[in-house]
C-alpha cells in the first residue's frame, strides 16, 4: 500500500482516489512486467541466442524470412498407394485412390 507516500499531502477526496488509482495501476503494471520478464527468461534459458520471428512489412516473406514455396514443387507420398505426387494435386488424389482401394478390399 501506498496511502501516505507523501505525508504531506492532506487527504482530500482527490488525493485519496489519486492513491486508489495508483494502487491499482501498479499492481496491474507490476504484473504485466513480472509475467513478460518470467516468460523471457525461460525463453532466455531454454534457447540462449534464440533469433526473434522475421517480420516483413510487405507480407511477402514467411517468419523465417523465406519466400513462400511453390506448392506444385512439393511431393507427399501416398500412404495408401506410395506414389509421389504434387502437394497441390493430394486430396483430388485421395479421392480416386481411397475409393479405388475400398472397391478393391
Ligand atoms: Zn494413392
Amino acid at each position: 500500500m501506498t496511502l501516505g507516500r507523501d505525508a504531506m499531502t492532506p487527504l482530500t477526496v482527490l488525493s485519496v482516489s489519486e492513491t486508489i488509482y495508483h494502487n491499482l495501476l501498479t499492481s496491474i503494471v507490476q504484473d504485466i512486467v513480472s509475467r513478460t520478464t518470467s516468460r523471457q527468461q525461460l525463453q532466455d534459458a531454454r534457447y540462449p541466442g534464440l533469433a526473434p520471428l522475421h517480420h516483413d512489412q510487405r507480407g511477402a516473406l514467411d517468419v523465417y524470412g523465406r519466400p513462400k514455396p511453390q506448392e506444385a514443387s512439393v511431393y507427399f507420398r501416398c500412404p495408401n498407394c506410395s506414389r509421389d505426387l504434387s502437394a497441390n494435386r493430394f486430396a483430388a488424389h485421395l479421392e480416386r485412390c481411397m475409393s479405388r482401394g475400398a472397391r478393391r478390399g
